[in-house]
Formats: C-alpha cells, structure tokens, sequence
C-alpha cells in the first residue's frame, strides 16, 4: 500500500513512530498525482516547491521534538477560493486568472501553523457555482470511480484528489451543498459545520450568510481532526461565532443507542434512484438494530429550500460579485470608458452560470421585485429554521440521503440548470439554517459508484453528528477505493 492511501491518523503514526516523514507522505501524494492528474485534473495548481518546503521544516520540527498536533507533516488539498498568499487563487475564473492574494485565509493560517503541508489549490465549479465541477473556467474534474462521470461540486477537486490519494485530506467551501455532495459522489467524508464554526477570512465570497468551510477526508475521525485545526473565533470574521467549538470527541464513539434519529419524508421517493433509497434504509435497519429510535419526520418547507436558495444565494452573489470590476483584481479588458471596461471584462471575464447567478440575484434584488422574491425567500428562510429547531425538540439528528443520485455522466446536465440545481436538493436545508451536516459513504451501487448517507443536527450540535456519524461509518464498513486506470497498487 501507498503512503498516499493512509488515512491522516494513520501517518501522523507513522510519522511519529519514524516510519515515514513528511517527505515521504507528500511525494506518494505527487506520485499519486502524476498517474491520475491526466486523467482527472484534481488540481489547479501544485506548489511543488512551496511544499517540499513545508514538508522538510515539519520533518526537522518533528525530529527537534516539536510536534504541532494531528497535522504536522499532513500533505493536504484547498479548494481554489480559499486565498492564499503567494499562491494563485482563481476561483475557476478568467476573471482571477494568474491572481495571488497578498494574505492567507484565515482557515489556511491556521493549517499552516499547525504544520500542514499545502500540496495545492483544486478545481471547483466557477465561484463555487455548481454540482459537477463542470463550470470551472479550466476545464472539469472527472470522478476517480468513474472518469465519464462527474465528481459532484462544487468542491469536487477537493473530493476527488482526497478520494484517489492525491491527498490525504482536504477542505472545500458549503453554500448549497458544495462539500457534501461531492464527498457523496466520490466515496469520501464531507462535513459542513454549523455557521460562524469556522471562519471566513480569506474565503472568496459567494452567498455570505450560507458560506461555511469544511473539510473532506477519508474518514469520520480525520474529518473531525481537520475541522478541529481550523474551528473557532476569528476576530476578522463578523459573521464567527464567539463561543467555544463543542467538544466533540468524547461520544464519538458511544454508538446510535438511545439516538432519536429524525427520517425525513420530504427527502425521499420520487427523483431518488433505487440504490440510494435502499442503501438508507438498509442503514436506518442497522442503526434501529442497535437502539437508534427511528422517528419519520415531516418538514414541509424543505419542499420550498431549493426555491429559496435561488433567490438568496444568487441575490448575495449579485452583491459579492460587484468588487470583480477590471480595476482591484485580475483580468481587465480595455474599453474607452470606464463603464465600457468594466462591462467588457465582467462579460469576458465570468463564465455563463455565474452571469446566470448575477441577472437572477440582480433581477429579485431589483425595485418591485425585492418584497416578492428576496424579501420572501427570507420569510421563508425563518420558516425552515423554526421548523429544524421544533422538529429537533423530538429527534436529536436527521438524516437523509446526500444526493438524490449517484455520480452523474459529464454532459448529463450542463443544458439543463434546473436538473442540476436539483443535485443539492437534500443539502441546501442545512445551509439555509446554518446547521451542521456530514456526509458518510455507505456502500456502492451496482455500477460501483458511491452512495452516501447525510447527518444533520441542530445548530452547535456537532457532537451528536459526529456520534451517528460515527455510528453510520462502523456499520457501513466503507473501505472501497476507487481502482483507476493507471493507478498503481
Ligand atoms: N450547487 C449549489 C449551487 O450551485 C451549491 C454550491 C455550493 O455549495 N457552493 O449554488
């Protein structure tokens, strides 16, 4: 077996034992890389040299005694709207082609300090915009189970470089269902925190009020290891929480015993393919078995949240996008006039489903039209969040399917914006309530491709989430990689 396909747990050991260095992790990644990138296209960006660097200073800490925690040494993948000083971030953008942010992210100062290794920035759908990875400006991800399938999005060069061993682990952005559904699409671990968890300094702004980094990985326990490295309060961020991150470790592994589980009618039936509701409930059998107290929950609105996504997200894009403008950032095309420049570079430098983003959140911000879409989109949004916090006065989780279906074929859905909007159909609640919710993988279907089940708890209930997801992974016994063409074994 390859160092590449450790989970993080496993080589912090062998780093520690003297087993392997850094050096030796973060060249299997690259070597991993060199057969699948081709192929798959994970990474936008590899900084070989930066992180031989980082890689050699982890190894020389190490040996002086200095242990800087469970990621010292761990070569990991960043999705590519995180910024990082002296390293391109584009967004999948023209409009930030070649950019290099002059400060890190917040979450990326805090890998840095804890001895992270960064291998590089990954693909993700333009501006986070999308559900296959297929709006980057730079050509698609493939899916490593799959290569004429999508790996999900938008995140989905984070989820598929951690998926085939590109990296060990790695972090994307959630605003609609960004980290899950591409971790459920690719055989991974995706969790989205509870909102202000994890700060956003530094993470280039979609829809302000949904986004939350978090991280992907091979397991439940390294995905709790990288969101505790990168938890707590950011003075630089307004929107992050000011209390203490929950403390998550000690019911991780106490089982579903006595865990009021919520199964929500609303994310099931018709448009969930076969083998995805089977795999649940297959679950759901195993998890009852063993005490877990199955409850079916009704929650009406989750019917509206994708309706209500489309307003607010595009509605905040809008704004966000406002600063892309030729003159503080990236690309800029001349025109005579000011006005004529910027009009020039937004219409050169966005690609269609980000210009499709600003003219819906521009037309429902619009006078006349803000009270009947914007304002009660929001109205609808206090709604959702009333009902989570009500229904979880009687289930303490509940879980749904990630994705309505398995990883779809490249192509499938780029002419249809609807059918693709509908891939996030069962994430987008947790984002519109700020509410935590993981992704586990469960099993394959009969085409080998992954199925993945999603915890949701209520706000600041990550400990409970990670205890069923914990519980949910022990059961699934999940340990299938993907065999790709070229990659050795
Ligand atoms: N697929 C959704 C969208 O296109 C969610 C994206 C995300 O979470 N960043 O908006």
């Amino acid at each position: 077996m390859s160092l590449a396909d450790l989970t993080i747990a496993e080589a912090g050991k062998q780093l520690r034992s003297g087993q392997a260095t850094s050096v030796d992790l973060l060249e299997a990644v690259i070597e991993r890389a060199s057969f699948t990138e081709a192929q798959l296209h994970c990474y936008l960006t590899i900084d070989h040299e930066g992180a031989r660097k980082a890689a050699e200073s982890a190894d020389r800490e190490l040996a002086a005694g200095t242990d800087r925690g469970p990621l010292h040494g761990i070569p990991l993948a960043l999705k590519d709207n995180f910024c990082t000083r002296g390293m391109t971030t584009t967004c999948s953008s023209q409009i930030l082609a070649g950019y290099v942010p002059p400060y890190d992210a917040t979450v990326v100062s805090r890998l840095r300090s804890g001895g992270a290794v960064i291998v590089g920035k990954t693909n993700l759908d333009e501006f986070a915009m999308g559900s296959s990875t297929e709006n980057s400006a730079f050509g698609p991800t493939r899916n490593p189970w799959d290569p004429e399938r999508v790996p999900g999005g938008s995140s989905g060069g984070s989820a598929a470089a951690v998926a085939v061993g590109s990296a060990l682990g790695g972090f994307g952005s959630d605003t609609g269902g960004s980290i899950r559904q591409p971790a459920s699409l690719c055989g991974v671990v995706g969790f989205k925190p509870t909102y202000g968890l994890v700060s956003r300094y530094g993470l280039v702004a979609f829809a302000s009020s949904l986004d939350q980094i978090g991280p992907l990985a091979r397991n439940v326990g390294d995905a709790l290891t990288l969101f505790e490295a990168v938890a707590g309060h950011d003075p630089l961020d307004s929107t992050s929480y000011p209390g203490p991150v929950p403390e998550m470790r000690s019911d991780l592994e106490a089982g579903p015993k006595g865990i009021r589980v919520g199964v929500v009618t609303e994310l099931s039936g018709e448009g969930y393919e076969p083998a995805v509701s089977t795999a649940m409930a297959e679950m759901l059998n195993r998890l009852a078995a063993d005490g877990a107290e199955l409850v079916e929950v009704s929650l009406p609105t989750f019917e509206l949240a994708l309706s209500c996504y489309y307003l607010i997200a595009p509605a905040e894009a809008s704004a966000n996008l406002a600063r892309f403008d030729g003159v503080r950032y990236g690309l800029r095309v001349d025109g005579e006039t000011v006005e004529e420049m910027m009009a020039r570079t937004r219409a050169e430098g966005f690609g269609p489903e980000v210009i499709r983003r600003i003219l819906l959140g521009t037309y429902s911000l619009s006078a006349g039209y803000y009270d009947a879409f914007y304002g009660q989109a929001n109205r609808l949004r206090t709604k959702l969040i009333r009902e989570i916090a009500e229904v979880h006065e009687r289930v303490d989780v509940l879980v749904s399917p990630t994705s309505p279906t398995v990883a779809f074929e490249l192509g499938a859905k780029t002419q249809d914006p609807l059918a693709m909007y509908l891939s996030d159909v069962c994430t987008i609640p947790a984002d519109l309530a700020g509410t935590p919710a993981i992704s586990v993988p469960v099993g394959l279907d009969h085409q080998g491709l992954p199925i993945g089940l999603q915890v949701m708890a209520p706000a600041l209930g990550e400990a409970v989430m990670f205890r069923m997801a914990r519980a949910v992974e022990e059961r699934a016994g999940f340990t299938a990689r993907p065999a790709m063409a070229g990659l050795p074994t």
